[in-house]
């Protein structure tokens, strides 16, 4: 299926690999130009080449902290704030307990990933309602939908950034922009497979054992592949989903039980 958006331009935030990584190639697969970013200058420029390579779009490779201020600068600048599509993502924060956070770890957690994508939002929405047409997908995480405990820091500053997207969606609809949250069940990342090697350690057991018999545990028998999940990305992104806003897509394979 032609997705429609040959010839846009994206920033795809946090993509060097897995998740965003996954997104930014599903993207330039279907001709669209990207800005890819993360911090460190030999990953990112490794994930540009290839997909450079595997794509022949154009691909900026930017090496800065998008959580800061300066990074996001920097990660705007190669298309001049003007992009057709944003997809904010970023490294989630760690897990623990509720009572070990101090006001600075929330700070932290709010300004990665509730902050950062709205300020990306806010840089780049304006130029989308003027040339009628934008997209912007936030990875969050089923987390928002599903809390689990120990991920408080992601379950309250992605819950935040949820609900408002939920209000400024409905006012961009009309001017062609449509603003939707994919959030991510467990897809085989390097994420994932650290949190896991942390568990396994903990367990005191194999860590492939462990890591094969949560995926075969799971509801779907397996974990998400990042390429699922790019494809998804892309297809909120295309001319075909303009009528799908304000929504949040849960990717977890039906793992979460509810009727709708
Ligand atoms: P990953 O560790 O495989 O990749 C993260 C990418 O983000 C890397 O390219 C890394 O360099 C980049 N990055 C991290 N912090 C950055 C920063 N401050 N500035 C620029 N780049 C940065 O992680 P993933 O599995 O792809 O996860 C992506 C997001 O989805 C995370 O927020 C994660 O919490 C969330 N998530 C993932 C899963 C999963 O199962 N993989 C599940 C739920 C939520």
């Amino acid at each position: 299926m032609d997705l429609g958006i040959k010839g846009k331009k994206a920033l795809v935030c946090a993509s060097s690999k897995g998740l965003g990584k996954a997104s930014a190639l599903a993207l330039a697969q279907n001709g669209v130009d990207l800005t890819i970013c993360s911090r460190t200058p030999e990953a990112i420029e490794a994930a540009a080449d290839e997909i450079r390579s595997a794509t022949g779009v154009t691909v900026h490779a930017v090496a800065c902290d998008i959580t800061t201020p300066e990074g996001r600068e920097k990660a705007l600048a190669p298309f001049d704030a003007k992009i057709d599509i944003l997809v904010n993502n970023a490294g989630g924060p760690p897990p623990g307990n509720f009572r070990d956070w101090t006001r600075d770890d929330w700070i932290k957690a709010v300004d990665g990933n509730m902050l950062t994508a709205i300020d990306l939002i806010k840089a780049t929405i304006d130029g989308m309602i003027e040339r009628k047409w934008g997209r912007i997908v936030n990875i969050t995480s089923g987390a928002v939908k599903s809390p689990i405990a120990i991920l408080g820091l992601s379950n309250g500053a992605r819950a935040g950034l949820t609900g408002f997207c939920a209000g400024i969606a409905r006012e961009v609809a009309k001017d062609g922009v449509t603003i939707n949250g994919l959030l991510p069940g467990p897809f085989d990342t390097d994420r994932l497979r650290g949190n896991m090697k942390i568990q396994a350690e903990k367990a005191g057991v194999d860590f492939e054992t462990f890591f094969a018999q949560h995926g075969a545990e799971h509801t779907a028998g397996r974990f998400g592949t990042p390429d699922e999940f790019g494809q998804t990305c892309a297809f909120l992104c295309s001319a075909h989903a303009g009528y799908i806003n304000g929504q949040n897509l849960l990717m977890d394979g039906g793992a979460f039980r509810s009727t709708l």
